[in-house]
């Protein structure tokens, strides 16, 4: 059967390499920019605060998790007093969801410097939270202008954040891949991420500093991103969405925790999709891979591990993923060969 699509690519510009955090004042000055307000997390604020220069005239390091609407109000008041024409952000989704809500609600164009892999900082969308509540809104006014992707950035990210920060990226590839608007563009980039990040990610995890595994990491989280920009997500994303908004949890935790566990229960519904993912990531069993693969470099595999109480998800569906993902229970498709190479060697012992 023909399949139709549409197919409507992002316009950001995009700048990657290392070092590059040194073309930052040039891509202010190429949007027409002229007065910074530098949004960014203290850490990282020297190095774009002296490649700027007196482009700055303002800073604000208070960005939140979930982009919480009373946070957005006070770096407003900063960017009006300082008469900024410019954002630039440099930081994790945290920092890239403020940059975007100052930029839907002023019009001033954005210069993103990630500093993790959540991948927002390509995507027209953007989540606020306001009483609790968490909504998104997509818009052409929200997608940043320029990312500036610096290696050397992220060489410092703990591997405790690494990865769920990259299995956040994974869960954007994995869902474009049985998205309803999936186009053969969309796929090729997804299964590209989703190797690269299979590649990398342990490579980070044995050794943090190593640049040519962050910079494929780095790479993978940017394709990731672009499918998150471009095709709808499904049952994943809303349920950590969900959870996120509804009990406050950690976003990439949640998402490290959930995505084996919908993987498992979306393997009857998107079959050829899965058997696509299992094979770019190398493994037989797509969901008890991702599983395994968390469990092996350290990441949480269950929600109680986040501090959720079990009937806290009463109501949610559906129940059998949410108490699967509480509890941390491996998705079977494929035996746990670890686990059983461990149950053989004990039984020569015995
Ligand atoms: P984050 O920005 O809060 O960063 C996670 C933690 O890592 C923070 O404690 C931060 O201080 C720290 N950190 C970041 N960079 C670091 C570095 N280089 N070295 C050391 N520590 C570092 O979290 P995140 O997972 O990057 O992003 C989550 C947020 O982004 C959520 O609000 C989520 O809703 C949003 N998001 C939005 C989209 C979108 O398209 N709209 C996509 C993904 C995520």
């Amino acid at each position: 059967m023909t399949r139709g699509f549409v197919h409507s690519p992002a316009p950001t510009r995009v700048v990657f390499g290392a070092g590059t955090v040194t073309a930052v004042a040039e891509e202010v000055r190429r949007l027409g920019g002229s007065r910074v307000l530098l949004v960014a997390r203290a850490r990282h604020a020297e190095r774009v605060a002296a490649a700027l220069g007196d482009l700055v005239v303002a800073r604000f390091d208070g960005a939140r998790m979930h982009t919480p609407v009373e946070v957005t109000a006070q770096a407003l008041d900063v960017l009006k007093g300082a008469a900024a024409d410019c954002v630039v952000a440099v930081g994790g989704g945290s920092t890239t969801g403020l940059a975007k809500a100052l930029a839907v609600r002023t019009g001033v164009p954005q210069v993103i410097l990630p500093t993790t892999y959540a991948g927002s900082e390509v995507t027209p969308v953007l989540g606020e939270t306001e009483n609790g509540r968490k909504t998104t809104r997509r818009s052409p006014d929200i997608l940043p202008e320029t990312v500036i992707y610096d290696v050397d950035l992220t060489l410092d990210l703990p591997v405790s954040i690494t990865v769920p920060s990259a299995v956040n990226a994974l869960a954007h590839a994995v869902e474009a891949l049985y998205a309803p608007d999936a186009n053969p563009a969309v796929d090729a980039v997804a299964l590209q991420a989703i190797r690269g990040i299979a590649r990398a990610l342990p490579a980070v995890a044995a050794n943090p500093s190593d640049v040519d595994a962050r910079a494929e990491l780095l790479e993978a989280a940017w394709l990731a991103g672009s499918c998150l920009a471009a095709v709808s997500m499904g049952l994943h994303h809303k349920l950590c969405h969900q959870l996120g908004g509804q009990f406050d949890l950690p976003h990439a935790e949640t998402h490290t925790v959930m995505l084996p566990q919908v993987m498992a229960y979306k393997q009857n519904e998107a079959p050829e999709a899965l058997a696509r993912v299992a094979e770019a990531l190398g493994v037989p069993d797509a969901a008890a891979g991702v599983f395994d693969l968390v469990r092996s470099l350290g990441g949480p595999t269950s929600l109680r591990e986040l501090g959720l109480t079990e009937s806290s998800l009463d109501g949610i569906e559906p129940a059998s993923v949410l108490r699967a993902a509480w509890a941390g229970v491996r998705p079977d498709g494929v035996p746990d060969v670890s686990a059983l190479t461990a149950q053989v060697i004990a039984s020569f012992d015995d």
